[in-house]
């Protein structure tokens, strides 16, 4: 078996991990394991190289002077005694061993199930943006965009640029809600000149406020999906429907590496350490607030991983002023009651089992229903049933084993 060694082991390639990795590598052997085939993480992907973002210019030149060491496809799933990760690679499992940890495994998207959303052509709003940004073609395809969050927006604009016609984009958030979060942008020049941009080049595209997809359409893949706003319910014609509601933070390594988990997020202190001993956490596993908030928590991890602590203080006002619009960003987009109600008892919810909302209403928590009825004990292992059910019925999240993810029985 492989192994390999380093000073400060940063799991997770995306804007945090890369903001730690030219943080710590000014004075310790930095290793990034990351389990894309590419760095960059949800924002950049395969387009890191191609990015004129002035953020992301400054970490590719930071990662490429040769002092990090890139490990990509590697998929971090358990640990091994102590200071010491297993991952899973296409060459076989390799034992990572540090001095120094920092997680900054990032976020996935919420979903939630309503009729037909198991229908081929039904994707994640994030999830379909990935695809297209590995090589899937959108051009001439009409598509709805659903949800709830500013990724829509996004994603409504990448996929528009890579010439899909965005039928319309169905954010579930009030009016008031969105004008209120408007005008929290006024203190955040940067953030408002980015949306007006966005808006901007959005103009002819029907943006519907407190609108949501009650159901998804077509016999062998989607054909249309319903609308609903105001009380009137309405169907359009699309080829994909791209649905997110909001996000969801991977806390999983954290957890099994005993970090103290509040709320549904890593818990740190100031200087992003964890509860654990010699273990950070940054980015989104300790809060959705977006990427400057992803870039100073891992600058802050990286320097406080290498002793240069009072380098990390001076950046704590940045943090904390990027975390604010984190804040701001999940009263905004709270979701709504009425998207408990779009399931029906023959609603799939976890995907990987095929269990249905009428079979999971048969029970009171999350621990009873797996063990009736396997929900969350798939491929996925609960990271989308598991979120969908939190919101649907309340069920506190079950408790993390490894292996994280599933790997081949010869890595166990
Ligand atoms: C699907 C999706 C799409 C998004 N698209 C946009 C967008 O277009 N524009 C925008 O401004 N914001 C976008 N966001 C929000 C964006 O992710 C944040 O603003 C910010 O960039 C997060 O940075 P991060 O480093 O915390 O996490 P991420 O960028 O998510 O990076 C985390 C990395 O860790 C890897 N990882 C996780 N677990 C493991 C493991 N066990 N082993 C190895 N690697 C692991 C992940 O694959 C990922 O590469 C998106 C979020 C999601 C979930």
């Amino acid at each position: 078996m492989n192994k390999t060694s380093c000073e400060v082991l940063i799991v997770g390639g995306g804007a945090a991990g890369l903001s730690a990795a030219a943080a710590a590598s000014k004075t310790a052997r930095v290793l990034i394991a990351d389990d894309n085939p590419n760095l960059g993480g949800q924002i950049w992907r395969a387009e890191l190289g191609k990015t004129k973002s002035p953020q992301a210019l400054e970490l590719i030149k930071s990662i490429g002077s040769g002092k990090v060491q890139v490990m990509n496809n590697a998929q971090i799933f358990a640990a091994s005694g102590t200071n010491c990760l297993l991952a899973e690679t296409p060459e076989g499992r390799i034992e990572l061993e540090y001095e120094k940890l920092i997680i900054a495994t990032g976020a996935r998207e919420r979903f939630l199930p309503f009729p037909g959303w198991t229908l081929p052509g039904v994707f994640g709003a994030g999830g379909l943006q990935a695809l297209v940004k590995g090589g899937l073609s959108v051009a001439g395809k009409r598509i709805v965009v659903s949800g709830t969050g500013p990724l829509l927006f996004a994603v409504a604009d990448y996929l528009k640029n890579k010439g899909a016609i965005v039928a319309a984009i169905a954010e579930q958030a009030t009016s008031f809600n969105i004008r209120r979060f408007g005008l929290h942008l006024l203190a955040r020049p940067s953030k408002l000149a980015q949306a007006i941009t966005i808006r901007s080049r959005l103009l002819n595209i029907p943006y519907l406020t407190g609108c949501w997809v009650t159901k998804a359409i077509g016999d062998e893949k989607l054909t249309a999906v319903t609308l609903v706003s105001g009380g009137r319910s309405w169907d359009v014609e699309c080829d994909f429907l791209a649905c997110g509601f909001h996000l969801v933070p991977n806390t999983e390594l954290a957890s099994i590496l005993g970090c103290r988990i509040d709320n549904g997020y890593v818990a740190v202190d100031e200087f992003q350490r964890t509860s654990a001993n010699g273990i950070y956490c940054a980015g989104e596993p300790t809060g959705m607030a977006g990427v400057e908030s992803s870039l100073a928590e891992g600058k802050i991890a990286g320097l406080a991983a290498t002793g240069q602590s009072e380098t990390a203080r001076s950046l704590f006002a940045e943090r904390d002023r990027a975390r604010g619009f984190g804040n701001a960003l999940n009263d905004a987009f709270a979701l709504r009651n009425e998207l408990k109600t779009l399931a029906q008892p023959d609603t799939i919810v976890c995907r990987c089992e095929d269990v249905t909302y009428g079979r999971l209403s048969e029970f009171d928590n999350s621990r009873e229903a797996k063990l009736q009825t396997r929900c969350g004990m798939g491929s996925c292992q609960g990271r989308v049933c598991g979120a969908a059910n939190e919101f649907l019925f309340g069920w506190k999240p079950g408790t993390v084993r490894p292996p994280i993810f599933p790997v081949r029985m010869e890595e166990l």
